[in-house]
């Protein structure tokens, strides 16, 4: 079997979707790996590191040819699905809710495609949780992000000129991102507070030394350990409820996610308002819409000496380790799928059929079908 890795087309991505080590590994499984030239160079893997591991390096006219299987980290656009071979095997995030026309190309070439945020949280699935893995590192740069940015330091100093206190950091969301950020904050020496609506939340957040922030509200429990989607009545309650903590907080890092929704809002205007000059607030979930009123994708906007920082695509920017782990979810994915060097999947493991949006052009991923006849409608 040929597996190709082309370079990421997304503006701004600098990840690649196997990382030399993760080559080699396949190498050794029998599967001819052949990466486009350059496709590691932004994550600092040059060519030859592939070579090294008896990958193949092929231009871009030439990477998919004959490719029985295609890894990427971020969706092909539909003109790139016209450039796969028919019947072709792809492994990426596709998010298909929001990438339909590439969902149709794909099923036009008659594709089998793979989506690796559709894969089920369980147990048995961990170690090819690319959400996760991309999401530890959202989390951790989130923290570094904000203590770049606040002009205090974060751990508490007793020095001779005198003593400084530590930062009072609020995490709201405590997901994969969110717990990451505490964790990394607390090490910093930060004093961390932190709120979810999942009741789960609360003990994992204390384990990591962090404060659980209770608020006098129902928790919103959804299917497969996520948040539901809350009401707006809810979510007005919530940010009436956290608007002190966050006016007395120096950074406020925001992870907050529901599924297949926009992000809910829980930092508005006025609330940055209250917060003290030099504060900062790191937005993790703005390439979701953002959990700040003001926040804006990839930028870092200054509202009344507040830093609001929207952190598009975080993973990108620490790509190195960001492939690395993206890497291992996909080769583990893969010997899911692989027996003896041939693309076997067994559509009756609920892994291979969760993450399943295409198989042999047919949308099998229900609600993308559906969407799919509504927009055809
Ligand atoms: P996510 O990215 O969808 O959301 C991030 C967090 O935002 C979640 O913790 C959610 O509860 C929280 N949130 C949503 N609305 C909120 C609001 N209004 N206010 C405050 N917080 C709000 O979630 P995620 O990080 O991908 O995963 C969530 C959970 O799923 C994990 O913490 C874990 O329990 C579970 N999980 C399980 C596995 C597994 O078993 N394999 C793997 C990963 C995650």
């Amino acid at each position: 079997m040929k597996l190709a890795v082309p370079t990421e087309t997304g503006a701004g991505e600098r990840r690649v979707a196997i990382v030399p080590e993760v080559a080699g590994r396949l190498v050794g499984a029998g599967v001819d790996v052949a990466v486009q030239a350059g496709a590691g160079l932004a994550a600092h893997f040059p060519d030859a590191a592939y070579t090294d591991k008896g990958a193949t390096v092929a231009s871009a006219a030439t990477v998919l040819e004959g490719a029985e299987a295609v890894a990427r980290v971020q969706p092909p656009t539909p003109e790139e699905v016209q450039k796969l071979g028919e019947g072709v095997t792809l492994i990426s995030f596709l998010q298909p809710a929001s990438q339909l026309p590439v969902v149709r190309a794909l099923a036009q070439r008659k594709a089998t495609a793979f989506s690796l945020d559709l894969l089920p949280r369980i147990s048995r699935a961990q170690s090819m949780d690319a959400l996760s893995s991309q999401a530890t590192v959202s989390g951790y740069l989130g923290a570094l992000a904000a203590a770049e940015r606040l002009p205090k330091f974060f751990p508490m100093f007793m020095t001779a000129a005198g003593t400084v206190p530590p930062a009072k950091v609020l995490v709201l969301g405590a997901g994969v991102a969110g717990l990451q950020a505490i964790a990394t904050a607390h090490r910093l020496g930060a004093q961390v507070r932190a709120y979810d609506v999942r009741a789960a939340a609360k003990e994992e957040v204390q384990s990591l030394g962090a404060a659980f922030v209770e608020l006098e509200l129902e928790t919103q429990e959804g299917s497969g350990g996520y948040a539901r989607q809350q009401s707006d009545e809810f979510l007005a309650r919530q940010r009436e409820l956290i608007g002190n903590e966050v006016a007395a907080s120096d950074v406020v890092i925001t992870t907050a996610a529901v599924p297949g929704r926009k992000a809910p809002l829980l930092v508005t205007t006025a609330m940055v308002e209250r917060m003290a000059e030099g504060s900062v607030v790191v937005d993790l979930a703005a390439d979701g819409g953002g959990n700040c009123e003001l926040t804006r994708p990839g930028e870092e906007i200054d509202h009344g000496g507040v830093i609001v920082y929207g952190m598009a695509n975080p993973p990108s920017g620490m790509p190195t380790h960001a492939s690395f782990l993206y890497s291992r979810n996909v080769f583990n994915f893969l010997t899911l799928i692989v027996t003896d060097g041939q693309l076997r999947p067994d559509f009756d493991d609920e892994v291979v059929a969760g993450c399943c949006v295409v198989r042999a052009g047919e949308v099998v991923h229900e609600p993308t079908a559906e969407q799919l006849k509504e927009t055809a409608s």
